[in-house]
């Protein structure tokens, strides 16, 4: 009997995943099989709030797989070693896994094609599981990757797509240790809901509801802090996968709120291809300042009050409050924080991005650090130099102060302006506030901020 081992990374679904759909194909039986990284676990990226998700999401693959006669096999340990046992266990003659970014992925498919060549066996890669145009697949004429988003969009929007896969028809398992589904540790972390429950069937559900009910009015609502429904709220469910943005990307539709959303979708594509090519922009600037002018200030007091939403910028501090309670926060505000620590305070962008990576739920090597270095100056914008002032992004996104009075509750008794200002209000109730003044700091950076 021909075997074939399909092996879930981040794309734990059953609906359109080429992965799965080449391995039930290619073989009488299947071992869908999760491997618990132990190597990754120890660093940023089993973060409690991405751990409980992922417990989550491999219960609900577990369903769906046993809902087509299978069900998910999870092992725990080095992915290379273990993918080789099994491999080896049941006689697998290939092994389908998705092809990912990262350097650490990339080594992780070198190291494992080899050690499966060295047993006479198989590694396929598919290459457009976590993204909708794989990387490299469009490249400009002198280089191996686009460096600026619009010409790669047009060229993104232009290529074909694959074509969509359905669930295979059923799986059939051969005998075989299922494992631990839950792991030992997947109480590890607080774990914050934030409103998002792990899985594919939870995924499908948000994902439907949003494209009938609030895509179209996307264009006009999205960086509208006090809309909580103002953007999909699904990051966490393509970063794991368990949504096919392929899939989504087609379901969307062409009125403008769609098409400024699959322009999203191609932004995600846009950093997932910088980091294959430059595997080094995870850590290292992509636009490394060779004048030496770029020199990050070193102040723990500033970080540790931007980390813990206490700046004193009403809105900064709403935004850092929300990522710490529930593991995300818009995108109007991971640019406000963002700009704030790198542009106006001069800190590294390393520090906001590993903060960042610690707690959402949908962190993402290459969204976080990319977008992270976009709005630092030292990644991809076509103005590095632009900075964004606090004070009226607030009075845009969030004229009335309700983004504010959500996340930083000893403000919200006060009124529009002050709110956003509370230094402004006369002494005494100043005073009486139990919030900090703006740090002294904010005026020590490159790019003061005029209060
Ligand atoms: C400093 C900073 C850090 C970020 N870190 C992450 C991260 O770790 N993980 C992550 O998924 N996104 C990250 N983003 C991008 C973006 O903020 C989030 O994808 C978005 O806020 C998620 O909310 P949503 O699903 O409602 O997005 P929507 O507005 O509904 O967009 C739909 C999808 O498009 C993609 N997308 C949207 N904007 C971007 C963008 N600027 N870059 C890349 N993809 C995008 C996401 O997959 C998103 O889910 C970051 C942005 C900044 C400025």
């Amino acid at each position: 009997m021909v075997t074939t081992l399909a092996v879930f990374t981040r794309d734990l679904r059953v609906h359109d995943n080429p992965m799965l759909a080449a391995a039930a194909h290619q073989a009488e039986s299947v071992v869908p099989l999760f491997v618990r990284d132990t190597g990754t676990r120890r660093t940023l990226f089993g973060s409690g709030n991405r751990e409980r998700f992922l417990t989550e999401s491999l219960a609900d693959l577990d369903h769906s797989l046993r809902g087509l006669g299978g069900r998910l096999v999870v092992r725990e340990g080095d992915p290379v070693e273990q993918v080789c046992r099994l491999a080896d266990e049941v006689g697998a003659a290939r092994v389908h896994i998705a092809a990912d970014a990262s350097a650490y992925a990339q080594r992780r498919q070198t190291a494992l094609r080899t050690a499966l060549a060295e047993r006479g066996r198989e590694l396929r890669c598919h290459d457009e599981v976590h993204v909708v145009v794989a990387p490299g697949r469009v490249t400009p004429a002198d280089r191996d990757h686009f460096a600026v988003f619009s010409p790669y969009h047009r060229r993104w929007e232009d290529t074909s797509w694959r074509r969509l896969v359905p669930p295979p028809e059923r799986i059939r398992l051969p005998k075989v240790d299922p494992g631990r589904l839950a792991s030992a540790n997947a109480d590890r972390g607080t774990g914050k809901s934030g409103g998002f429950a792990g899985g594919e069937a939870e995924g499908r559900q948000r994902a439907e509801l949003w494209l009938r009910q609030d895509v179209e009015g996307y264009d006009d609502r999205r960086d509208l802090l006090a809309e909580e429904d103002g953007t999909s709220r699904l990051s966490p469910y393509l970063h794991l996968g368990c949504l096919s943005v392929r899939e989504l990307a087609t379901q969307a539709g062409r009125s403008d709120g769609a098409r400024a959303f699959v322009r999203q979708l191609a932004w995600r594509d846009f950093y997932y291809q910088l980091l294959a090519a430059r595997p080094d922009a995870a850590h290292d600037d992509y636009r490394p300042d060779r004048s030496g002018a770029r020199d990050w200030r070193d102040d723990p007091e500033a970080l540790e009050a931007w980390r813990t939403g206490h700046t004193g910028i009403p809105i900064v501090d709403a935004g850092m409050r929300q990522l710490l309670t529930d593991g995300w926060l818009p995108n109007r505000t991971r640019l406000i924080t963002a700009s704030l620590l790198t542009k106006t305070l001069g800190l590294d962008w390393r520090a906001g991005a590993a903060h960042y990576l610690e707690h959402l739920v949908d962190g993402d090597l290459a969204n976080n650090n990319l977008n992270w270095q976009w709005v630092a100056g030292t990644g991809t914008d076509t103005r590095p130099g632009r900075v964004l002032n606090p004070l009226r992004q607030a009075e845009r996104y969030d004229p009335d102060g309700t983004y504010v009075r959500r996340h930083v509750p000893e403000l919200a008794h006060l009124k529009t302006p002050e709110i956003h200002q509370p230094w402004r209000l006369p002494a005494g109730e100043r005073r009486a506030l139990d919030y900090p003044a703006p740090l002294p700091s904010l005026a020590a950076g490159p790019r003061p901020l005029r209060l």
